[in-house]
């Protein structure tokens, strides 16, 4: 049998994080459980470090040091606190695969590091790649490491490619649900509230998603993370609303043959099969029955009443850091709606206007999205007070 594979989840309380420890769970022989990292949640953190025999946590907010540490006493789990020990210990001789599952920018400094390190990154936390994408590939090559992605989309099109014997693509068709606010007229979505946009259709994710899906910024955001994953230009890759979230993305050679990945709703499927990749273990999600599906349906995404998707778009083709603005304006935006304090449509203006004003940087490195990103969210911050 080959070695355990030693994992570090980042983001470890998170819907993605607690799905892939029970892909762990199922896999115990496969895995040994290196790092765990959360934000604030120290209970779970804890409890979770322990079942799972974790060598350590880290706890981002230094301010539950404290917590934590008494939490782990008399275990053998070593407690830290600090994006800053999250950065060192991915990067430990210990860990072999990382799972990005923190939420937002927070996840470029650990990411960076891992990549840095040449570790195996499975990928959910999107948000890096889209700020950062040039960067970030460009230090994936030079380090040798490796990207699998978790994002379902992705995975569907990483399976759907591992048939391709050598023949390129012409083209993606990213499959998205639509969102909680597909059939909805522009003027009630103008009034949509919070509680209202949480109520996805198909999937249960943290907050900032399952928002990010209302808006369809989430596919904004899934379209620029393929073009950096699977080398495609914007204009290759068209989304293609599905809301019966059964067809999870498909790839279409020269020749005009299109393939499907699909499988029911559920992550621990991308999850598992980018940490056991390229094995198959059986997992006990709900089967697919395609008489009772009876059919699938499609239909092309309304860019007037979901303008975010437009906006990923321009991002994407301007290129340099102005993807980065977009996602710091979308963080401090959603935030802002999740707490009552703009409506809907308020998300995309805000987003447009950190765009056209952002000082443009051709070639950003780590220095500039990180001094975009702080500049853009102050200013967004700024506006909507
Ligand atoms: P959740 O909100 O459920 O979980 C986020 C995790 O990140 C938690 O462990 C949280 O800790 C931690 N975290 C939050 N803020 C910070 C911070 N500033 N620094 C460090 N850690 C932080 O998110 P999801 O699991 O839904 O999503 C995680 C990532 O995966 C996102 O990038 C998302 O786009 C992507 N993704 C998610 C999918 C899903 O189905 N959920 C599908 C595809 C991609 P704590 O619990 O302590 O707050
Ligand atoms: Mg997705």
């Amino acid at each position: 049998m080959e070695n355990k594979r030693r994992i570090a989840i980042l983001g470890a309380t998170g819907s993605i994080g607690q799905q892939a420890l029970d892909v762990v769970a199922r896999n115990r022989e496969m895995f040994e459980v290196e790092l765990l990292t959360a934000n604030e949640n120290v209970e779970q953190l804890a409890k979770d470090a322990i079942a799972f025999d974790a060598n350590a946590a880290v706890i981002c907010n230094p301010q539950k040091y404290g917590e934590l540490a008494s939490a782990l006493e008399g275990t053998d789990v070593k407690a830290f606190a600090g994006i800053d020990s999250v950065v060192q210990l991915v990067a430990g001789d210990n860990i072999d695969i990382v799972l990005t599952a923190m939420v937002g920018f927070s996840g470029m400094l650990p990411t960076t590091a891992a990549v840095k390190a040449g570790k195996t990154i499975a990928l959910a936390n999107k948000e890096t790649l889209v700020a950062g994408g040039a960067f970030i590939m460009d230090l994936v090559k030079k380090y040798d490491a490796r990207i699998l992605p978790v994002d379902s989309e992705h995975s569907a099109i990483f399976q759907c490619l591992m048939g391709a014997a050598g023949n390129s693509i012409r083209k993606i068709h990213l499959t998205g649900s639509g969102g909680p606010f597909r059939t909805w007229a522009r003027e009630d979505i103008a009034k949509a509230t919070a509680a209202q946009a949480l109520k996805h259709p198909n999937w249960t994710m943290g907050a900032k998603i399952t928002i990010d899906s209302s808006t369809l910024m989430n596919k904004g955001f899934e379209m620029i993370e393929a073009s950096w994953l699977f080398c495609m230009e914007p204009k290759d890759i068209e989304v293609v609303i599905h809301p019966e979230s059964v067809i999870h993305s498909m790839i279409e050679y020269d020749d005009g043959a299109v393939l499907a990945q699909m499988a029911s709703p559920d992550m621990r499927q991308p999850i598992q099969f980018a940490l056991c990749f390229p094995m198959r273990p059986d997992l006990n999600s709900k089967k697919l029955n395609f008489s009772q599906l009876g059919k699938m349906t499609f239909e092309a995404p309304d860019l007037e009443k979901f303008p975010c998707l437009a906006l990923a778009y321009e991002a994407a083709r301007r290129g340099g850091n102005i993807a980065c603005a977009m996602n710091a304006a979308n963080e401090v935006a959603v935030a802002a709606f999740l707490a009552g304090q703009i409506g809907f449509y308020d998300i995309p203006a805000l987003i447009e206007k950190a765009m056209d004003t952002v000082p443009f940087v051709k070639t950003p490195v780590l220095e500039d999205l990180l001094a975009t990103h702080e500049q853009i969210m102050a200013q967004t911050k700024e506006r909507i007070k």
